[in-house]
C-alpha cells in the first residue's frame, strides 16, 4: 500500500490512533517505516471506554518523537456511540494535551457543527493550540469558524464525489495556507475508485480535485498542501518527505 502511495508522489504519512489502549500497534506502523509517523488519542466512538484514559497517559505517550499529533478525538452525533457529555470531555482532555504539548490535534467532527465549534472557542480562550478539522464534513460554518481561530481544514475523498459541489467550493474558498488533503481509509475513497477500498495512493486524486476547485495545478497543490502538513504537523520531519526510495515527486 505505501509503495502504491509513494509512487503516486505521496512522500509521508500520519497513521491515526483511535483507542489510546491500542497505541503500540499504530506506534509499530510508524516504526517500522521512515516516511510514516503516527497520532495517539481516543475517537468520539470510543470515547465511553476510554472516558477513565488519564490525560497524563496522553502526554507520555506523546512524548515519543514518532508521534507528530493529537487525536482524533471529537464529536459524532451521527452514530452517537458514546454519550454526548462523554464526547465533549474526552473532547476537552485532547484538546489540553495539544494545548501542553504543542501537537496539532485531529478533530473529528460529524453532525455536531455548533457544539464542536463551541467547545474549540470557549478552549481557544483558555489557552492557544492548534488543529484540523479532519475529513471535512460539516456545514460550511464549522470550517469558517474553525479558520477564524486559526485552525485548519482538511478534505477526503468526499470532496470529488459527483454530489459535493458544496465542498468543491468550500476548498475553492478556504485560505490557501489552511488546506490539506487526506486519505481517510478505509471508506471514502475518492473517485474514481469509489466503491474500493481507500488507501493512501488515491489522496493523489482528492488533490487533483481540490486543485481544479481552485483553479491550479497539481503540482502547486501539492506543494501548499505539504507546506500546510508540516507547518501544522510540526513535529514531522521534512526531510522524512520523500524519502523513501521510489517516492514520485510531485
Ligand atoms: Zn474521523
Amino acid at each position: 500500500m505505501l509503495t502504491r502511495a509513494r509512487a503516486r508522489g505521496v512522500g509521508g504519512f500520519i497513521t491515526i490512533n483511535t483507542r489510546v489502549r491500542k497505541f503500540d500497534a499504530i506506534r509499530q506502523i510508524a516504526a517500522e517505516h521512515p516516511d510514516v509517523f503516527c497520532t495517539v488519542g481516543t475517537h468520539p466512538h470510543n470515547a465511553a471506554e476510554e472516558a477513565d484514559v488519564a490525560l497524563e497517559t496522553i502526554l507520555e505517550k506523546a512524548d515519543d518523537p514518532l508521534v507528530v499529533g493529537i487525536g482524533e478525538a471529537g464529536l459524532d452525533y451521527h452514530y452517537d456511540y458514546a454519550p454526548r457529555d462523554v464526547q465533549a470531555d474526552v473532547f476537552r482532555k485532547h484538546i489540553d494535551a495539544a494545548r501542553r504539548t504543542g501537537l496539532p490535534l485531529v478533530i473529528h467532527s460529524r453532525e455536531a457543527e455548533d457544539d464542536t465549534a463551541s467547545i474549540l472557542e470557549d478552549e481557544m480562550g483558555k489557552g492557544a493550540f492548534t488543529a484540523v478539522l479532519h475529513c471535512f464534513s460539516s456545514k460550511p460554518e464549522l470550517a469558517w469558524r474553525g479558520i477564524d481561530i486559526g485552525l485548519y481544514v482538511s478534505f477526503s475523498g468526499i470532496v470529488t464525489f459527483k454530489k459535493s459541489e458544496d465542498f468543491r467550493e468550500l476548498a475553492a474558498k478556504l485560505p490557501a495556507d489552511r488546506i490539506l488533503v487526506e486519505t481517510d481509509a478505509p471508506y471514502l475513497a475518492p473517485v474514481p475508485n469509489r466503491g474500493k477500498r481507500n488507501e493512501p495512493a488515491y489522496v493523489a486524486d482528492t488533490a487533483r480535485v481540490v486543485a481544479d476547485a481552485r483553479g491550479i495545478g497539481l503540482a502547486d497543490l501539492a506543494e501548499l498542501t505539504t507546506a500546510n502538513a508540516l507547518r501544522l504537523f510540526n513535529r514531522f520531519p521534512a526531510e522524512a518527505v520523500g524519502s523513501v526510495e521510489g517516492t514520485a515527486g510531485l
